[in-house]
């Protein structure tokens, strides 16, 4: 089955948010997973079931980023907000690294994020 992780720094939520209520039939085909505060954000909006990890800054995005070395993910959606520091920076490049890796499809803007279910949708026919 599909395996997706749903990430999204805070000024970043609502946008994704926004986009799984969009993508709601197509995500609710998939297993999906994301970290704490995002997923719990998700869940409430959208009622999509998701397993989340630590919150980003506990340690989230390095579980994922685990996941990734497993093999166990088909893609990545991270909407990262490029204007503000976060105090986990190293855990986010980490993931980022760990996806070029191994060759794990990564979004980081709502464009990318549509193009890569349209990818994964395409990939499934
Ligand atoms: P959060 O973590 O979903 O727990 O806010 C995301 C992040 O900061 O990477």
């Amino acid at each position: 089955m599909t395996r997706l992780a749903l990430i999204a720094h805070d000024e970043k939520k609502p946008e994704l948010i926004e986009f799984a209520q969009t993508h709601r039939a197509q995500l609710l085909e998939y297993e999906l997973i994301a970290t704490g505060t995002t997923g719990k954000r998700l869940m409430e909006a959208t009622g999509l079931e998701i397993d989340r990890m630590a919150s980003g800054p506990l340690g989230g995005d390095l579980m994922i980023g685990a996941q990734v070395a497993e093999g166990r993910l088909d893609g990545i959606v991270f909407l990262r907000d490029p204007l503000t520091a976060q105090p986990h920076e190293p855990d986010i490049s980490a993931l980022l690294r760990i996806c070029d890796v191994h060759d794990t499809a990564l979004a980081t803007n709502l464009e990318s994020a549509a193009y890569l279910l349209e990818g994964v949708a395409d990939r499934e026919e």
